[in-house]
């Protein structure tokens, strides 16, 4: 059997390394566009930073120890340049020689991955703008800084890549300016918990451009300006384009191959593509969504490399099927952590989904033991039986056990009652008796069973003027500090039941305290005495945020 596999990073160096276990007798022929296969995309920009010193320390293995320990036939330099299913040959452009050759195959494994965009914009072919996508980018990205005095970088583009360049930008004393035409960062989280992040990166002094898209690049005294939809002009010395990938499907889509809504190739559960001998995987490829069961594109290393090992069990005739993704990411900029897992609520919404949405935010440790750092989180859950639909983290420490914890709840079936159950371990330093995520499902399942009454930031917005009162239960030295909700009434939580006859009965009263703990306790007490209650939703630790980035958005 002859199993030729397309692409050699992620996708397609899994596949070769797991037919061979499988079969000692294949012929295994592993076709890479590049110069490097297996090596850490993700490690890119923290070798561009320095926290990864060593460029060897990208590699995860060699094309020469690919050929020792495995057998695998590694040709670099090669790029696949059509596929003719009906002979079932591969013709192959070598890039030093220009040699075109015709190899046949029995089996086909398609791990091409996708391509950075680069916008059609003017100028934008400018040599000091990159992209950041593979070894070679990162090179030129590395040499550029280290031989050139760059004092400003701009990044165009808030994603995972953006954000992680941002960082290690920041690292190496550069002033970073990110532009990004959504007026939020992370489009897979919801603007509520993104604010997070655009606070922290405003705090490091990152000058974030938000809702704006460039709209042309020139040189100015042998800097790049950036000129944008709405006027503004940004200067720098360099740009890193992150502005988002495109699945590699051309030779899929010559060959014939199906390719689905979203624009990635369509495959089976099996990963088999519309050709019974040709399988698919990694970012060229269109996924099932976990939850909505939806077609979409999850373009991450975790899911690359379970489909590699998958499609290389199929090929070889051991049935192995994917189940559907949740996209679970992950990202660091700065001093924050961002996550995500399963369908965010503009996703739940724009798919006529019902739900329910809950905020908390709980310390990661116990408060007692130094340095708890909060972990605040979203979590969207089914109104009719609390089935979690997608959860959200921000903070420091401890994001990243939450979102996984969250992860395997959603992929388990788990509800919003379930989490109140869950065991999770607990010492000081680690975490709490009652762990963020017990936090989040004792919220959630007030919230269901009616114990309190939620309002979050964006419905309070659609009340009138007059219909409701906020009544702030914090403690007169918080808010002398911190500050009030405009319009808010103080009552001390511990003298609430003393000031009763101060409250109208006949208008809503919306209670709030940093976290809506105390608010919890001021609604319990009033809703008894025949007051009309319910908390902010999160309270001042959801809502100054998102006021502090409109402000900051609206004087641009
Ligand atoms: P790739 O790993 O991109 O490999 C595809 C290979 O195929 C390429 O080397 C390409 O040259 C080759 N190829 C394409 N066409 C041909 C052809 N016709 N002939 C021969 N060869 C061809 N994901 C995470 O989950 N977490 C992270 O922290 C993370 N960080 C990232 C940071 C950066 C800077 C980048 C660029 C990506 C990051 N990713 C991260 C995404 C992750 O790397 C990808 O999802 C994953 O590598 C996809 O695997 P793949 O096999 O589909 O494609």
């Amino acid at each position: 059997m002859k199993l030729i596999i397309v692409g050699g990073v992620a996708g397609g160096a899994t596949a070769a390394a797991r037919a061979r276990r499988l079969s000692e007798d294949s012929e295994i022929i592993l076709f890479e566009r590049g110069k490097y296969v297996s090596y850490a995309n993700c490690g890119l920009p923290y070798y561009i930073g320095g926290e990864i010193e060593q460029r060897d320390a990208l590699f995860v293995t060699t094309p020469e120890k690919l050929e020792r320990r495995y057998r695998i036939d590694v040709r670099i330099s090669q790029d696949v340049i059509h596929i003719d299913p009906e002979k079932k040959e591969i013709q192959v452009r070598h890039l030093e020689t220009g040699d075109v050759v015709v190899e046949s195959y029995d089996r086909l494994i398609l791990a091409p991955g996708a391509r950075a965009v680069k916008p059609t914009i003017p100028g934008i072919d400018n040599g000091n703008i990159f992209n950041l996508k593979d070894v070679t980018d990162t090179d030129r990205i590395k040499a550029f800084v280290d031989t050139h005095d760059v004092s400003d970088v701009l990044i165009m583009g808030g994603g995972f890549i953006g954000l992680e360049t941002a960082e290690n930008m920041g690292r190496l004393g550069i002033r970073v300016t990110m532009v990004e035409m959504l007026h939020q960062v992370l489009p897979q989280m919801d603007y509520d918990m993104a604010v997070h992040v655009h606070q922290h990166l405003r705090e490091q002094k990152v000058d974030l451009v938000l809702g704006q898209a460039v709209e042309a690049f020139n040189t100015q005294n042998g800097r790049i300006r950036a000129i944008t939809d709405k006027g503004l002009e940004l200067d720098a010395d360099m740009v890193i384009v992150s502005a988002g990938i495109k699945p590699e499907r051309e030779l899929a889509e010559s060959a014939g191959l199906t390719i689905g809504s979203t624009g990635g190739i369509h495959v089976d559960s099996h990963l088999t593509t519309s050709d019974a001998a040709i399988w698919a995987v990694g970012d060229v490829i269109e996924v099932t969504d976990f939850v909505s069961g939806q077609q979409t594109q999850i373009p991450l290393a975790g899911p690359a490399n379970r489909q590699g090992r998958a499609a290389a069990d199929n090929a070889l005739g051991r049935p192995d099927a994917v189940g559907g993704l949740l996209g679970t990411s992950i990202v660091k900029a700065f001093d924050i952590v961002a996550a995500a897992t399963g369908m965010s609520e503009k996703r739940l919404k724009k798919a006529g989904y019902a739900y329910k949405a809950s905020f908390t935010h709980s310390l990661n440790h116990a408060g007692y033991y130094p340095d708890a750092t909060m972990v605040s989180i979203k979590l969207l859950f089914s109104p009719d039986n609390g089935k979690i639909l997608g959860a959200q983290a921000v903070g420091g420490e401890g994001v990243d056990k939450r979102i996984d914890v969250l992860a395997v709840a959603i992929q388990a079936g788990m509800t919003v009652y379930d989490l109140q159950e869950l065991q999770l371990a607990y010492s000081p330093q680690f975490g709490s008796a009652k762990d963020p995520v017990n936090i989040a499902g004792y919220v959630a399942t007030n919230i269901l069973k009616g114990d309190v009454e939620v309002l979050h930031w964006h419905e309070l917005e659609s009340f009138a003027e007059g219909e409701y009162m906020l009544l702030d239960v914090r403690s007169p030295e918080e808010v002398s500090e911190q500050g009030m909700m405009p319009g808010a009434k103080n009552i001390d939580i511990d003298q609430l039941r003393h000031h009763l006859d101060e409250l109208d009965k006949t208008r809503r009263i919306v209670c709030y305290c940093t976290v809506s703990m105390r608010a919890y306790l001021a609604c319990r007490i009033l809703t008894q005495k025949g007051f009309q209650a319910s908390i902010l939703s999160g309270g001042w630790m959801t809502w100054l945020p998102i006021q502090a980035d409109r402000e900051a958005q609206q004087q641009g």
